[in-house]
């Protein structure tokens, strides 16, 4: 019979500190020749020839993630796609890692080794360097820190303050599907409360409920802009939602946009789960969250580069900054954006 990998408990103790920390990051290796020294002194060292970016994000267990549906080995690679995704967001290259980390002693080592596969997954994966951290105690649940570190040439850097009137507002993958897979495992979770036995059929929603526990961060964007030759004028992923994303470009870059509601890319799967679930599948898209997708702008002669592109779909353009930031919906009323979504009080025709 198969060990039931929950059976065995070590508790964190057992090791200490140094010998946990040891046992987590033994494995390892350095890749980059911009990493000087890694783990293993009282700081790391690294020499980037270009400019340096760097991010951060603080995960709280029960605030950002709920380990009843979130395996840990999920948690371990989506915390590190979510740092790894700001770095792309200003076109640059994620080179190295540091993580951070609070345990209760409600977990044993077995738990913070399938975090640290996911962690070592995701660095495989998209090539970065585990350079450091720390490891501490917590007097009840989990807390991770990430920070992620790029280099990028500086004119290929790209802020949120450079779109201008008339760009064209680019988005790539499809939007709202994070959010769905969050509504079909909240559901799921509720279903196994009332009875523990009942085994959820999560087939029909594996794309949206995949796109929840592991998304993937869009290093392939970059180095598709790359190889098209765009620069974009403006960039930012997608983490809280497209219309609050919107918003901080036109805010930076005191512009304005008209996003057209049917040129928003939906998957089937997120069409179908929000007939299910009877959500609106723009409002989804607009305030869902968690996509990871990126979202840019660019200059008009660039539309022949990207036209026609599977990855990539032109969803708006900006405008003056007097104009606003507008829905055109597909009976073509314009309806203000909102952080939350839209204006539903306010339709201006
Ligand atoms: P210090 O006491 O100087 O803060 P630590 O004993 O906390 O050093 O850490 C020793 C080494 O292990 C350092 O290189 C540190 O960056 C690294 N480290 C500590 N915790 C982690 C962790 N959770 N993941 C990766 N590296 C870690
Ligand atoms: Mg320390």
């Amino acid at each position: 019979m198969l060990k039931d990998k929950n059976q065995e408990r070590t508790s964190l103790e057992k090791l200490g500190e140094f010998g946990l920390i040891d046992h987590l990051t033994k494995n390892f290796e350095i890749k980059h020749k911009s990493t000087v020294k890694g783990i293993g002194d009282d700081a790391a060292v690294f020499n980037h020839s270009d400019k340096t970016v760097l991010t951060t994000d603080l995960l709280i267990e029960g605030v950002h993630f709920d380990l009843s549906y979130m395996p840990l080995k999920h948690l371990g690679y989506k915390a590190v796609m979510v740092n790894l995704s700001d770095v792309y967001a200003m076109n640059a290259t994620a080179t190295q890692i540091t993580v951070s980390l609070a345990v209760s002693n409600r977990f044993p080592l077995e738990a913070l080794e399938e975090l640290y596969a996911g962690i070592a997954l995701a660095a495989k994966v998209f090539n970065v360097d585990l350079i450091g951290g720390d490891t501490t105690s917590s007097t009840s649940g989990m807390l991770i820190s990430i920070t992620a570190i790029g280099e990028a040439k500086e004119k290929k850097i790209t802020y949120r303050d450079g779109a201008k009137p008339n760009d064209l507002l680019v988005v790539s993958g499809d939007l709202g599907a994070a959010y769905m897979g969050l509504q079909v495992l909240e559901r799921e979770k509720e279903v196994f409360k009332v009875n523990p036995n009942n085994q959820p059929d999560l087939s029909p929603y594996s794309y949206i409920v995949e796109r929840q526990l592991k998304p993937e961060a869009r290093k392939d964007i970059v180095e598709l802009l790359k190889d098209l030759e765009v620069q974009p004028t403006a960039m930012i992923d997608i983490s809280d939602g497209l219309s609050s994303e919107i918003l901080h470009l036109c805010k930076n870059s005191k512009v304005g946009c008209n996003l057209f509601e049917e040129k928003i890319p939906l998957d089937p799967t997120v069409i179908s789960s929000c007939e299910e679930f009877n959500v609106d599948s723009t409002m989804v898209a607009l305030s869902g969250g968690e996509d990871y997708e990126l979202l840019f702008t660019i200059t008009q002669n660039d539309f022949d580069k990207i036209k026609g592109n599977p990855s990539l779909t032109v969803i708006g353009h900006m405008a003056d900054e007097s104009e606003g930031a507008h829905l055109v919906t597909r009976g073509n009323t314009k309806i203000e954006l909102t952080a939350q979504g839209w204006n539903s009080f306010k339709n201006n025709d």
